[in-house]
């Protein structure tokens, strides 16, 4: 079986979050442990682990996810803001419940470590 992810458990309601959004198809709240002044996170309610589990029929949550997040940018007055998605351990993902990360309020470096 498994596990319950800690995502799964805010979409469930059984743990608090600082939520900025929430409809039909997804949740976005800040993250715990911010790495940036703003750095918020668009999940699915529904439980895909990563991008790389994404079928064809997931396509327009995919873009509701995105679209979601940019409003939430633009009603910060953002207009720079950088989108992550971490896809399997290797890259960095540490909950396996898809989410898009939104960061921002600091200037960015390229390449990401
Ligand atoms: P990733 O490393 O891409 O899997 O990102 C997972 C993110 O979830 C990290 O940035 C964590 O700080 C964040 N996170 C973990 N638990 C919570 C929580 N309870 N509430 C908000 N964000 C969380």
């Amino acid at each position: 079986m498994t596990e319950t992810t800690i995502f799964q458990k805010i979409i469930d309601g059984e743990i608090p979050c600082e939520k900025l959004h929430e409809d039909d198809f997804c949740i976005a709240f800040n993250d715990i442990s911010a790495q940036a002044p703003i750095h918020y996170l668009v999940i699915p309610k529904k439980p895909i682990v990563s991008l790389c589990e994404c079928a064809e029929k997931d396509a327009d949550l995919l873009g509701h996810l995105l679209f979601v997040g940019s409003k939430i940018a633009k009603s910060k007055n953002l207009n720079n803001w950088r989108t992550v998605i971490n896809t399997g351990k290797e890259s960095g993902q540490t909950v396996f419940h898809l989410h898009i990360h939104f960061l921002a309020g600091r200037k960015m470096t390229w390449p990401p470590g």
